[in-house]
């Protein structure tokens, strides 16, 4: 895989350029903050929109699961933490019960009628062999966090 130096702002703007007409289709917002800017990574780009794209596609899935409670709203936001450069994408969709919060990134694993559960697994792998990881923070009713981390370059 071809790694790429790219500023971090880019791979959210493009992402968003993306999902902007599913997620509009869906009553859903998408709002953006970068509070860095100068933020740079060296990855390979498909792979990392192919990630950024999945946690999209579960985020909007998750707010469709709650339309008509509230105005779906998903958040990107980029910060530098230590080394990495901290991505975070955050809706305000179903959320996702304690029990099976250890089993999201395994493979095949899906609540879905229609689902692979094969977006998480293979963006887990993608993350960890661009040196990175992946957390996620939860709370039933009230929406998801994922953030992910990739290591900086300068
Ligand atoms: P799929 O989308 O095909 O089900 P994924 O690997 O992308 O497979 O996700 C696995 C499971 O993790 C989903 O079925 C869902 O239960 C849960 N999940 C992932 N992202 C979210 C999210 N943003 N909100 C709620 N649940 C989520
Ligand atoms: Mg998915």
């Amino acid at each position: 895989p071809m790694k790429q130096k790219v500023p971090v702002d880019l791979l959210l703007r493009e992402t968003i350029l993306l999902s902007e007409s599913e997620a509009h289709m869906k009553g859903c917002e998408i709002h953006y903050e970068n509070f860095a800017p100068g933020l740079t990574v060296a990855v390979d780009v498909k792979q990392i929109k192919q990630v950024l794209l999945n946690m999209m596609k579960n985020a909007m899935d998750a707010i469709q699961d709650v339309i008509g409670e509230r105005k779906g709203a998903i958040e990107i936001s980029a910060r530098p933490d230590g080394r990495f450069a901290a991505i975070s994408i955050k809706d305000n969709g179903k959320g996702i019960e304690k029990r099976i919060l250890s089993r999201l990134f395994d493979p095949f694993f899906t609540t879905k009628e229609a689902g692979t559960g094969l977006g998480l697994s293979v963006s887990y792998r993608i993350i960890t062999n661009h040196g990175g990881t992946i957390q996620v923070d939860s709370k039933v009713r009230e929406g998801t966090e994922f953030m992910i981390y990739l290591p900086n370059v300068e």
